[in-house]
């Protein structure tokens, strides 16, 4: 961050401060959502892809620090595709890179200026991978210290940007849950129950999903502010009828080319099964890895808009069922509303 251009983080910050007198009462009752240029009314959000990455660095939280990449090469390499996926009708992408992960809502912001996109951000701690990717003051940190902290950020902007996040992202490991991932439910709940934004969970497992279920459940939360983040993983299909049922998100999220056949036949099978009203989808596409050179391989944004829509049309969901997916589902995943 030490090469991010001071000058556009203290645009955005201030774009951000100028909108949060009037975003704070409306966010509260889920009338605006927040991006990172300011707050929009939901019917705004159009065409979202509910899970994607602008970067996403991998060293753990006890070496991430700033200057670990140039911001203006990020974009550099990022932006054209940000403005392809614009091109092709997408007006939303939702970044899931949690802070000690890459999240960098500044640069963000600017790619949302640059594309014509919304971007929304994120607060949260990502749990899973044994939480290499947890600071250390939340090992030791009450579920309430941390809901507190990401209750701060929803209400005062993420420091020092004063950028507003639209989710909780988590993440946890397989069933059970251990201790670390129980917490973070915990702190996700209390932040929900006083922000009412939607809890995007990375999940290990079937097992796990049923677990976060529960544990929000005994905090009082509906399980329709949950987002079960990369439900494909589960090769048990039950699970995903289950968690649906009791009014979860179900995430297939790892659309690509080598996934077309595995997705249509997922998306079709809730169809059946009656569920097809809880399915969210997007590509979990990472534009720059940090470290690698130029940032190493980006897959770009385009592929669910350009390639897989047209097929699963052709597969048998019509016009409606994919606006639904698309349009419809990721607006009433984020806000709770129908
Ligand atoms: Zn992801």
């Amino acid at each position: 961050m030490a090469l991010m251009k001071r000058r556009d983080l203290l645009k955005a910050a201030a774009m951000a401060l100028g909108s949060i007198r009037e975003s704070r009462a409306a966010a509260d009752t889920n009338h605006q959502i927040n991006t990172v240029l300011g707050p929009i009314p939901p019917s705004d959000l159009g065409p979202t892809l509910i899970h994607e990455h602008v970067l996403v660095d991998i060293v753990g939280a006890g070496r991430i620090a700033p200057g670990r990449y140039d911001g203006g090469e990020v974009a550099g390499v990022v932006l054209p595709h940000l403005k392809q996926l614009r091109s092709l009708g997408c007006r939303t992408f939702v970044d899931c890179t949690p802070a000690y992960l890459g999240r960098d809502p500044a640069l963000l912001a600017r790619l949302a200026q640059s594309s014509g996109l919304h971007i929304l951000t994120n607060t949260g701690f990502y749990g899973a991978a044994g939480g290499k990717y947890v600071p250390e003051f939340a090992f030791f940190a009450t579920a309430e210290d941390l809901a507190a902290r990401w209750t701060g950020e929803f209400e005062a902007g993420i420091p020092p940007t004063g950028i507003r996040p639209a989710l909780i992202k988590i993440g946890v490991d397989a069933g059970p849950l251990s201790k670390m991932n129980g917490k973070l439910i915990s702190a996700a709940a209390l932040t929900h129950l006083r922000t009412g934004m939607a809890i995007a969970s990375h999940t290990g497992d079937g097992l796990a999903a049923m677990a976060q279920l529960n544990l929000l459940k005994s905090h009082g939360v509906s399980p329709a502010a949950f987002i079960w983040v990369h439900a494909q993983d589960e090769k048990d299909r039950s699970f995903h009828r289950k968690a649906a049922e009791a009014g979860a998100w179900i995430a297939f999220d790892g659309i690509s080319s080598e996934t077309v056949d595995e997705n249509i036949g997922l998306i079709r099978e809730t169809k059946r099964a009656g569920y097809l009203r809880r399915v969210l989808i997007s590509q979990d596409a990472v534009g720059f890895h940090v470290g690698e050179e130029r940032g190493g391989y980006c897959p770009g944004y385009t592929f669910l808009f350009s390639d897989f829509l047209p097929q699963l049309r052709k597969s048998g969901i019509d016009e409606a069922e994919t606006s639904m997916l698309i349009v419809e589902s990721p607006r009433r995943a984020l806000t709770q509303s129908d």
